[in-house]
């Protein structure tokens, strides 16, 4: 059962570094060791590993690292698209290698071997339709019809001129710094896609998104569902509890049934292992951004708002605090009162307690079906939007 444990061990670190790259830095896992293991991966490491080439190669190796890691993160560059078309056409040549001859199989009909690569050409379609469509691009030409539908709501977003493209910022509209153009309704820089994901591709990185969840879990179960024909057309459970006297009961046929999968069917093992966490890891993207667009929200408001609630809670504090102040003041100017008790002090609310709740107020959450129509049908892809004209004051 050596390789159980091995499988099991490499599953779980697997899925530990990917989740903590990925979601490392999201705000349920502050102060936990998987925002650690982000920043190492993501930060800690490469500091080190500057500081090593610094060492012992010097300041040109250094700097020559510094511009490479310039062009990859703050310019507008393909690595991430080839890593995802290498990840994506290495898995599907893995599982046709692997698993193709199984098919047709006990449960498995001819139909899968199109159907699977059917859903991996429906999925690089929609990376490419995410990465190379325009995310809703503010040029002077639309800048007037953006900012009609696009109104302020004067606190998230107050009317400013953005220093670069000097055109008047819509609200929700953002510059992006590796892209240099300002995006309409933004939400952020994809990097695997190489593009912004804005008010005319939320809808295809959505698509994109749900799609390979449902790819990566059609893989699992239908490997899966190979191994159980292979299972069941070998008569597995009949030769071990036949031949080998194995009592004929789940817990003692699954370690013998464990063990002939690992030692026969290890990459099929290993690919459904990698599938099921990407699947889940998709789940996850696709739950979070699918909430988001259902509430008429965007990332880049979510930190928006957080700011604004921190800014607003500290002025509310502080005015708190300031009359707790007063009221103490003149306590002590007027005549003596008889001493609070200790157990009156004590469950006494703190000044802070009473500072107002800051609640957020998003003016352009219109209801789950407004909200999901705005992202199906961008509104700079309707006849109406050129007809628009902003009408100032
Ligand atoms: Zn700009
Ligand atoms: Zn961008």
């Amino acid at each position: 059962m050596g390789v159980a444990w091995l499988v099991i061990g490499h599953s779980l670190v697997t899925l530990l570094v990917v989740v903590s790259f990925l979601c490392g830095q999201w705000p349920i896992f502050r102060g936990t060791p998987i925002q650690t293991i982000h920043r190492f991966i993501t930060f800690g490491a490469y500091d080190y590993f500057l500081r090593f080439v610094g060492a012992v190669f010097g300041l040109k190796a250094t700097n020559a690292i510094l511009s490479l890691e310039s062009f990859c993160c703050d310019r507008p560059n393909p690595i991430l698209q080839i890593i995802y078309l290498a990840i994506i056409g290495t898995t599907y040549y893995f599982v046709a290698k692997s698993s193709f001859a199984y098919i047709p199989g006990y449960y498995l009909s001819e139909v899968h071997r199109y159907l699977s690569l059917l859903g991996v050409g429906v999925g690089v379609l929609l990376f490419i339709l995410t990465s190379f469509s325009d995310p809703g691009t503010v040029t002077a030409e639309n800048v007037s019809q953006y900012l009609s539908v696009y109104t302020y709501d004067n606190i998230i977003y107050t009317e400013k001129e953005c220093y670069t493209c000097k055109i008047t910022k819509p609200a929700r509209s953002k510059h992006c710094g590796i892209c240099g153009r300002c995006v309409a309704r933004f939400d952020h820089h994809c990097g695997w896609m190489n593009n912004c994901i804005g008010e005319r591709n939320t809808r295809y990185f959505l698509a994109f998104l749900l799609w390979h969840f449902l790819l990566c879990l059609y893989g699992t179960i239908a490997i899966g569902l190979v191994l159980a024909g292979r299972l069941k057309e070998l008569r597995i459970v009949y030769i071990l509890t036949v031949y080998y006297g194995v009592e004929n009961s789940f817990r003692s046929l699954a370690p013998h049934i464990v063990q002939w999968l690992l030692g026969s069917f290890n990459t099929q093992i290993l690919l459904m292992v990698f599938l099921a966490i990407v699947s889940l890891l998709m789940a996850g993207f696709f739950g979070y951004h699918a909430n988001l667009c259902l509430t008429n929200k965007t990332t880049n408001e979510t930190f928006k708002w957080e700011d604004y609630i921190s800014w607003r809670k500290k002025i509310s504090e502080a005015r708190a605090s300031a009359a707790a102040l007063r009221s103490s003041i003149s306590e002590l100017s007027s005549d003596k009162k008889p001493p609070e008790s200790k157990w009156k002090a004590y469950f006494r609310r703190s000044p802070l307690e009473d500072a107002e709740d800051v609640v957020k107020n998003n003016k352009f959450d219109k209801g789950f079906v407004h909200n999901l129509f705005e992202i199906v049908f961008p509104y700079s892809t309707r006849r109406s939007f050129s007809r628009t004209k902003f009408k100032s004051g």
